[in-house]
């Protein structure tokens, strides 16, 4: 039985990207609907006239308050759990969904048929595998979209025109908090490493909301075979009947599993007879970049799109297709024999620690906001890749005492300016460090928020300075 929304009183929390198309879909189906924001800026109010005009009541400033009569709250993920509001309505008996929650409750209304979700989560990566899967099931000639932070919003993928056959759903761990009821079709858990623990209190809070993907699923608990947390939220999970754990390794796969062969991406658990027989799917040179990283990214979009009966052809002509979002490991150009990459959405430890692994060896360019994390494993890891560092932004001095205990051999330049020339002068000391053959990749294992408005502008400013060189 679909929801009833005709004549409920929901309140919406937060304006916002994903609060005000809530409310007005909500409005749509007959809810009478209030939003509440902390904010009451000028833009909160702008969105506020738009939606009053339509006759949703807006509350500003206050979103703590539970409005009288609210018979179900729809939050922003972003929120936290331990928001009063939260606390009001739990009091109440008052229940708390978010957009995830909201648009898994809208799917198939209207007598349309409600497409499966293949929904993908983890510290890193997501974005680029749910692009790889809905690469592949295209080529594969189903109606899909990637769907979440990207391209189209979830809720237009459920309540819009377009009709689809599957979707690839990216969710964060704040989106899969507040999701109770969503069973996907399959899910993967990526990788998962300290993040967001502000938020969500504690890694294991942070580590069971991401393992809420797995709930339910009907055809495969996608892991990563490297990481043994992932594989632990599989065997946690309640799933359906005949529902299977399928891995991902970077090396030769076990039976239920997929995996790298001499070069080649094979699949050994979506084939008959797995003990003896494997599938080849595609070559590590047809994923753009071919970064140890991103491989696994590619047998966690194909062990998906598997799962979902697409065809070893059409796995490898979407990784074919597939071309990768920018500032996400992009080749700027080479300068005099040197390399010059971009990866300013190495926004954490954990995601430059990868894109630092597919060199061999680096010109480092670092720092920014550091958001709490710490260095040293990081810098023990990369140090014998590591030709030089170039190091910038608010928080560098830990990056460079992190140097300093486990790379003291390490050239390294700390820039002492955060004005619209530091990524200039930072690319010139760095091609000062490097040799022919080298790589300067800038994977800041930071937030850009310090020196840049966000992760791209950091990485235009970096690719600006780069072309300046060749010049
Ligand atoms: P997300 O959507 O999870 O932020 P993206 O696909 O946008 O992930 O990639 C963000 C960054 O994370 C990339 O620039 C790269 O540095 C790193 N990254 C991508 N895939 C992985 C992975 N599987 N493991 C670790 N780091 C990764």
């Amino acid at each position: 039985m679909p929801f009833d929304f005709q004549g409920k009183h929901v309140t919406v929390a937060g304006l916002g990207v994903s609060g005000v198309p809530a409310a007005k879909v909500l409005h749509g189906l007959g809810a009478r609907v209030t939003v509440v924001n902390d904010g009451d800026d000028e833009r909160a109010r702008a969105q506020a006239a738009d939606l009053e005009a339509l006759g949703v009541t807006v509350r500003l400033g206050d979103g703590a308050t539970l409005p009288e009569g609210t018979e179900l709250i729809v939050t922003a993920p972003g929120w936290k759990p331990d928001k009063p509001l939260f606390t009001a309505a739990h009091e109440a008996g008052v229940p708390v969904w978010g957009d995830v929650e909201l648009a898994w409750r809208l799917r198939g209304r209207d007598g349309r048929e409600a497409a499966p979700w293949l929904a993908v989560t983890g510290t890193n990566g997501k974005t680029t595998t749910v692009q790889m899967l809905a690469s592949i099931l295209k080529a594969a000639g189903l109606r899909t979209a990637a769907v979440g932070n990207i391209g189209v919003s979830l809720l237009d993928a459920v309540t819009g025109d377009e009709e689809y056959d599957v979707l690839a759903v990216e969710l964060s761990s704040y989106q899969l908090h507040w999701a109770p009821s969503l069973r996907a079709h399959s899910a993967v858990v990526l990788n998962l490493a300290p993040d967001h623990l502000d938020w969500h209190g504690s890694m294991e809070a942070y580590a069971a909301d991401k393992g809420r993907i797995y709930e339910g699923n009907q055809v495969a608990c996608v892991y990563n075979a490297a990481d043994k947390a992932t594989e632990d939220l599989v065997r946690e999970a309640d799933v359906e009947e005949g529902c299977r754990a399928v891995g991902f390794t970077l090396g030769s796969p076990a039976p239920s599993q997929l995996g790298v062969v001499d070069g080649i991406l094979v699949d050994r658990a979506f084939v008959e007879d797995r003990q003896k027989n494997a599938q080849e799917l595609a070559e590590v040179s047809d994923v753009d970049p071919p970064a140890p990283h991103n491989i696994a990214n590619a047998l966690a979009a194909a062990g998906l799109a598997r799962a979902f009966g697409v065809s070893a052809a059409a796995v490898r002509d979407g990784l074919r297709a597939f071309t990768p979002d920018a500032h996400r490991i992009a080749h700027v150009a080479d300068v005099d024999g040197v390399a010059y990459v971009d990866d300013s959405k190495a926004t954490n430890t954990h995601a430059a620690e990868a894109s630092l692994a597919a060199y061999e060896s680096i010109v480092w360019i670092a720092g920014g906001l550091a958001k709490g994390a710490t260095f040293d494993e990081l810098v023990t890891g990369a140090a014998k890749r590591l030709r030089g560092a170039v190091l910038i932004g608010a928080d560098r001095a830990l990056i460079r005492e992190a140097l300093a205990r486990h790379a003291p051999e390490v050239p390294v330049v700390d820039l002492d300016r955060t004005d619209t020339g530091a990524m200039l002068q930072a690319v010139r000391e760095a091609q000062r460090l490097a040799r022919p053959g080298d790589t300067v990749l800038l994977a800041p294992a930071c937030a850009s928020m310090d020196m840049f408005t966000n992760y791209n502008k950091r990485g235009d400013a970096f690719a600006e300075a780069v072309r300046e060189l060749g010049a």
